[in-house]
């Protein structure tokens, strides 16, 4: 049977009966993480399918073998053996959070711990599993610079038009890093950088209440950093972004000046805690914050609300598959005290759940939208920022989806007026907008849907982020984060310390930390499962969709995005660091990981 808008539906109560067994199983609960809209429950159906599972073991076997070389490098043993059956079992019989709650013992128990001898320890947490690149790089300005557009976090940079007071970058410290880096151009100066638009800011402002937590291994800081940028002037022959200076702190003090490339390991300290705040908010924020948790409530509207012969239900469930899941086991067991999240982040457990939840509740739909967040940043004009590779595969996906949904839903509906027409729909954007329900902000017009324009564009949006956006987000997580270093997700002295070489050293997290740290990098960022436009993914003789008007427009989305991918790798060829993350073909369908 085809699915149908309820208004040309002649069988209303069968619609009216599955409409309200939905309701039955799927229910808001806003008592597990406040004041966040979850589901009450994890319906079977949404636990997360065998495909999945064999992908699960998979990484449990790489992370049982890894761990106990870390331990003992003599060769396999029974030690191996022991370790990985203990994670497969756990993820056998208890799925993710029994695995998760496995591999915390194995690292608690393990031989790791304690400070490191030296930076090479940290490489060698990589036995079974391979160190990522950035591990050659990663002390270098570009490789910094580069994580701001292309890293884990890549979308906190902003244009600024003036500096602000409590960051009193110089010309002098312009000057330094330019004579420093010397591709900032001959001649160029602070002052013709802020009137050409060419001055970009990473403000950690947010952190500036952070509370450190001291778990596993004593008393762990994040700093609420800025740091300045600059692209070089037009016509110069490199025009990336050039890291100007840092300052460690929200206000200039002796113990968090402006630093600039030329202050040696102070400077490579400064970067670090940085990093170590983009990390912080990276995790809390833009991962887990405006991705797993900001879909969650769609995925329950929809099923309580959109019948399951209903197009837009039949459109957006692929797009659902596995989140519930994986934000429950999130919510239950990396977020718990003692977990995953506690050991590696920098916070108090109670801080970092705080600040993810503070960010999901007050995220806004339309403010979300990736080219109104792009333009919001300043940062949507290739001209003015050449180098974005975020921003210039993003819109390459952005287009295509838009293009997919555009044709999808106008099969379905041949003028607004269906839009308005349609109970479920609206009903759907009333329980979204609802403090009884999804609690999303800034989404529908008027608290309604009266376009199919507006309907098109939110499903882009709703679309985009459960599948580019989250995977611009995760998988960074192993090629960027598991290499502790590049990365560390904690800082471990208080600002106004020395700037040796142990200095630095002492910065970085102890090895059980930074064991957990790599492992949960490497199973949440290499952990692929489904591939965007690809439907009928479980099974490639089962054509998804039913109806069969929509089989020419599904196939030229996915030929649109095989045309994607061949434009990317042409720029992957050229680009200084390869950008994998908005691969068609390394882009899952939903948030499953
Ligand atoms: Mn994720």
């Amino acid at each position: 049977m085809n699915p149908s808008l309820p208004q040309n539906d002649s069988d209303r109560a069968a619609r009216q009966a599955a409409l309200e067994e939905a309701r039955r199983t799927y229910r808001y609960d806003y008592e597990a993480y406040p004041p966040l809209a979850l589901a009450a429950e994890v319906p079977p159906q949404d636990e997360p399918p065998p495909g999945w599972k064999l992908r699960a073991s998979e990484k449990m076997v790489a992370l049982g073998i890894n761990s106990a070389k870390v331990d003992d490098a003599e060769g396999v043993t029974a030690a191996h053996h022991a370790a990985m059956a203990a994670l497969i079992t756990a993820e056998r019989s208890g799925g993710m959070k029994a695995a998760l709650n496995e591999l915390n013992r194995l690292i608690k128990e393990g031989e790791s711990s304690g400070r490191p001898a030296g930076l090479e320890s940290y490489r060698e947490l990589f036995q079974e599993i391979e160190l990522p690149a950035v591990a050659g790089t990663y002390r270098e300005d570009a490789t910094f610079a580069e994580e701001r557009v292309s890293g884990a976090n890549p979308m906190w940079i902003r244009r600024v038009d003036a500096m602000p007071e409590h960051f009193p970058v110089t010309e002098a410290h312009f000057q330094a890093a330019l004579d420093f880096q010397g591709a900032l151009g001959e001649g160029d100066s602070l002052e013709a950088a802020r009137q050409e638009g060419r001055l970009y800011l990473a403000d950690y402002a947010v952190l500036a209440e952070a509370e450190g937590g001291t778990y596993p291994d004593g008393q762990k800081y994040v700093t609420p950093s800025m740091a300045l940028f600059a692209v070089p002037p037009a016509g110069a022959a490199d025009r990336r972004l050039k890291p100007v200076a840092i300052q460690s702190g929200q206000t200039p003090s002796a113990e968090t000046p402006v630093l600039t490339p030329r202050d040696g390991d102070a400077w490579l300290i400064a970067k670090t805690r940085v990093q170590t705040a983009d990390g912080n908010v990276h995790q809390a924020i833009s991962h887990l914050g405006h991705t797993h948790m900001v879909v969650e409530p769609f995925v329950l509207a929809t099923h309580r609300q959109l019948a399951p012969t209903h197009p837009l239900h039949v459109l957006l469930s692929p797009h659902f598959e596995g989140t519930l899941s994986i934000n429950e086991s999130a919510n239950t067991t990396l977020l718990a005290p003692k977990g995953g999240v506690d050991m590696v982040m920098a916070g108090t457990i109670g801080y970092s759940r705080e600040v993810a939840a503070s960010a999901a509740s007050s995220w806004r739909f339309d403010a979300a939208r990736f080219p109104t967040d792009l333009a919001t940043r300043g940062v949507d004009d290739p001209d003015a920022l050449p180098h974005y590779p975020y921003r210039d595969d993003g819109r390459l996906i952005w287009d295509a989806i838009h293009a997919w949904v555009d044709a999808y839903v106008r099969l379905y509906y041949p003028s607004d007026a269906e839009v308005v027409a349609d109970t479920e729909l609206q009903a759907w954007a009333a329980e979204v907008i609802s403090p009884e329900g999804g609690r999303i902000k800034g989404f529908g017009q008027e608290g309604r849907l009266q376009t199919r324009d507006y309907l098109i564009d939110a499903l882009t949006h709703l679309l985009y982020t459960g599948s580019a956006q989250h995977a611009a987000v995760n998988f960074p997580q192993f090629t960027s984060m598991s290499f502790v270093p590049n990365w560390p997700l904690a800082s471990y002295t208080p600002l106004g310390g020395g700037s040796s070489a142990q200095d630095y050293l002492d910065l970085l997290p102890p090895m059980d930390a930074a064991h957990m740290q790599m492992s949960l990098g490497y199973l949440l960022g290499t952990l692929y499962y489904s591939e965007l436009g690809n439907y009928p993914h479980h099974d490639v003789f089962f054509e998804y969709f039913s109806d069969r008007r929509v089989h020419a427009p599904a196939k030229q989305f996915r030929e649109t995005l095989d045309g994607v991918e061949a434009v990317i790798h042409g720029r992957n060829a050229t680009r200084p660091v390869v950008y994998p993350h908005l691969l068609p073909s390394k882009i899952p369908q939903s948030i499953n990981i």
